[in-house]
């Protein structure tokens, strides 16, 4: 099965209007296209996209160790205060019989931006090889990204989680780690990553990492 793709036919989507600007002239000489009906402009295929995801998802990566290395949290269990980290506040609730708020934070806080990372260093490897990809498939998988990025802000809603938890007397105290600053960090270097991708990129035949 093979579809013209829009860029094949030397037709582009305006991004602000959605009118369908017919291209004329050698498709290398295009860089910024000027939309027949809004004037915008906009590109066929937004320049350097796996350059700037590969760059965006290597410092979401790098921003996760200290989210992980530094105490997140600092529990008050006993008056006395025990900092832990993402992975060992987790414990920590597993310890006091807490498992939903242990589960949503592993959930949260390790499955989902690993996942993602991984994701896109996925999607950039395959377009980056420029085999033929199943686009079918690979949009859905980029679609899957997209959707787990907000999930990522379930940390904010754990916070909220952790005050009732605090209200309810099973710790009498919780306070934030310098590590909150580099997952927050993570979240939003994640968010840029997934935006600087391309999925067009995803059904170009074969594409000039341009
Ligand atoms: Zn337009």
């Amino acid at each position: 099965m093979s579809i013209n793709t829009a860029k094949e036919s030397n037709l582009a989507l305006c991004p602000q209007c959605h009118k369908l600007n017919s291209l004329p002239g050698e498709p290398a000489k295009r860089a910024k296209i000027q939309c027949l009906r809004c004037h915008g402009f906009f590109y066929q295929r937004k320049p350097h996209s796996l350059q700037y995801t590969l760059a965006w998802n290597i410092a979401a990566l790098i921003a996760f160790i200290p989210a992980n290395l530094y105490p997140i949290m600092i529990i008050y269990p006993l008056g006395i205060g025990e900092p832990s980290t993402i992975l060992s506040g987790i414990g920590q609730f597993v310890d006091l019989g807490l498992y939903p708020i242990a589960v949503i934070i592993f959930t949260a806080s390790i499955i989902v931006p690993l996942l993602k990372i991984i994701g896109l260093f996925l999607l950039v490897y395959r377009v980056h090889t420029g085999v033929r990809l199943r686009p079918d498939k690979h949009s859905k998988f980029y679609h899957l990204l997209e959707f787990l990025g907000p999930w990522s802000m379930l940390d904010v809603f754990v916070v909220t989680l952790l005050v009732a938890v605090v209200e309810l007397g099973f710790v009498t105290s919780v306070a934030a780690g310098p590590a909150i600053n580099y997952f927050t960090l993570t979240v939003i270097f994640t968010m840029i990553a997934a935006n600087s991708f391309d999925p067009r990129l995803l059904w170009d035949k074969k594409h000039n990492n341009e």
